[in-house]
């Protein structure tokens, strides 16, 4: 491991514009669980599975459902940023790291000084109105009751992308863009098992392909460096200089 920490240091070192591409690995050293994991919330009591309840017809049939397990399960607005975050906000700050491309919604990479992120999953700190598009915070939806509902009458939708939803064009292009111009692409805390993950990463065309993850992925063979670590404990070695 310390032969391959140097490596990735000797790489960063090297690197101009590199971009992180990250999962639920990433926010659950924060303590934020990953809904999708064997011991995250599919033990608790709900009556319909995860996958069924953050889908886009769940939402516009039982919203009040929708809402109970969004708020107990989703908003996770104490957790801080961790090692990982931090890191990668000084390597951007260093104008070494082009940016971040995130599946996760929790907003941790801004809290810690990350500038350019794309969220390809949305964020929970963004909501709308569905009818007239006004803008509230996540404060408004945590501290209401039942299904948020703006002054209009209209119902407030989170900023997320469910189930059965697209991916915003706009932040897909602007994520694909970036690792394709990138000298460097580190991917860490994500199996790669989910849309659009994989696509994703065979758009890099340099030979720094850096995969940070616990466990291993379909990926591992594509990997010029593979490190079986969490991901804060690998980048908390990183020096940025
Ligand atoms: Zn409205």
């Amino acid at each position: 491991m310390k032969d391959k920490i140097r490596i990735l240091q000797q790489w960063i070192d090297d690197s101009r514009s590199i971009v992180f591409f990250g999962g639920a690995g990433v926010s659950t050293e924060s303590g934020i669980p990953d809904f999708r994991s064997v011991d995250g919330l599919y033990h608790q009591s709900y009556d319909y599975p995860p996958e069924e309840i953050l889908s886009r017809s769940f939402f516009d049939v039982r919203p009040g459902e929708f809402y109970r397990f969004y708020r107990d399960k989703m908003l996770c607005l104490d957790a801080k940023p961790n090692a990982a975050h931090k890191k990668l906000a000084e390597l951007e700050e260093a104008g070494k790291l082009r940016s971040v491309v995130t599946q996760n919604i929790d907003g941790l990479h801004q809290m810690a000084g990350s500038k350019r992120v794309w969220e390809l999953h949305g964020s929970v700190h963004r909501n709308y109105c569905m009818k007239c598009k006004k803008f509230y915070p996540v404060e408004f939806v945590r501290d209401s009751e039942g299904v948020p509902v703006c002054s209009c009458g209209g119902t407030v939708k989170p900023d997320v992308v469910l189930y059965e939803e697209s991916l915003n064009s706009r932040v897909l292009e602007g994520a694909l863009a970036d690792i394709q111009n990138a000298d460097m692409l580190i991917i860490g805390g994500t199996s790669l098992a989910v849309y659009p993950a994989a696509s994703l990463v065979r758009y890099y065309r340099g030979h720094r392909l850096v995969l940070i993850n616990k466990s291993p992925t379909p990926y591992d063979s594509h990997a010029d460096l593979l490190l079986a670590a969490p991901i804060g404990e690998v980048l908390s070695q990183i020096k940025v200089r």
